[in-house]
């Protein structure tokens, strides 16, 4: 297997015949640092959720997905956190679907009005509820650098407006199909990210990781209360408490987020496990 990228929290290789091997490690990442201390089954349990998600996406959108049993020569631990996968040629833009206003989005509606250029409402606070679901594109910002926001225009003259269209109609739709499963399970999928690239046969295919706590914002759906931030199944404990005068790190220093307390490891496990509980209605082993 020939090593090819190491992103955020995947390693990607490439196999004999031309596909992709994709193993998630038990990395965390957070406020665009990646964090020295690995929470424990990350790796596999996100790797689970985005499988069991591609099956449910099926007839939405055309996934990745080759195999899922380990390839020879790869090493036992890898089990349950690698994926085969065709290799596509991705998209440029990260394809964000939001149904809820809060984190960046929040702060681009404060400052204009409009998310991504998009127009809302009057009035909505920190957890509203959308009228209806917006694409907020984003630029795809190398390890360490931040995502900037994109208007649709913006996307249209990097990819032509076929393309664009394409690229909003489906990650809407895949917000809608998860957004709906989910609030069947008592969780509101408040926004999501998906990445989508070309394969060879000329497909807009599905790839990477989908409606996993990593790339989208779950909310328990009987603790919604716009108007305040939103309890979350995320990196919510993470985040917290680098920010609290605890973990005595300053984000705007730029430096290196410090090494978690066990209990946040084991407290931030035990979300991401609940999440896939809940969503899947299967026992994490
Ligand atoms: P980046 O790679 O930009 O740093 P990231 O940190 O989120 O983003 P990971 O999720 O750790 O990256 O790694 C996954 C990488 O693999 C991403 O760059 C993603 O675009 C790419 N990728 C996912 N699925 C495929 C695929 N089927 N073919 C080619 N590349 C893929
Ligand atoms: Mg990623």
């Amino acid at each position: 297997m020939k090593h090819l990228h190491s992103g955020k929290v995947r390693d990607l290789y490439e196999l004999p015949g031309g596909d992709l091997l994709m193993v998630a490690r038990d990395t965390i990442s957070a406020f665009d640092h990646v964090l020295s201390t690995p929470i424990p089954d990350k790796g596999r349990i996100l790797t689970q959720l985005s499988l069991w998600w591609f099956e449910r996406l099926a007839d939405v959108v055309p996934n990745h997905v080759v195999s899922t049993g380990l390839p020879e020569g790869a090493p036992a631990e890898w089990e349950g956190r690698a994926v085969v996968a065709r290799r596509l040629d991705m998209v440029k833009v990260e394809c964000v679907a939001r149904g809820y206003l809060t984190g960046s989005g929040l702060a681009d509606y404060r400052a204009t009005g409009a998310v991504c250029g998009v127009p809302l409402p009057d009035g909505l606070a920190d957890g509203s509820r959308l009228p209806e679901p917006i694409f907020t594109p984003t630029t795809k910002a190398d390890v360490g650098d931040h995502d900037e926001p994109m208007t649709l225009a913006e996307v249209e003259a990097a990819t032509g407006a076929d393309v664009a269209a394409r690229l909003r109609d489906t990650t809407l739709a895949v917000y809608r199909r998860g957004a709906e499963l989910a609030l069947e399970r008592g969780i509101i999928v408040a926004d999501t990210k998906i990445e989508l690239g070309w394969a060879a046969d000329g497909a807009l295919v599905l790839g990477d990781e989908v409606l996993t706590p990593d790339s989208s914002r779950f909310w328990p759906a009987d603790a919604w209360e716009p108007g305040r931030a939103q309890p979350s199944f995320d990196k919510q404990f993470v985040r917290d408490w680098l920010l609290s005068p605890e973990s005595g790190w300053d984000r705007a220093s730029g430096e290196a987020p410090p090494p978690l307390p066990d209990e946040i490891v084991e407290r931030t496990r035990a979300k991401y496990v609940e999440a896939y509980e809940r969503l899947t209605g299967r026992t994490f082993t």
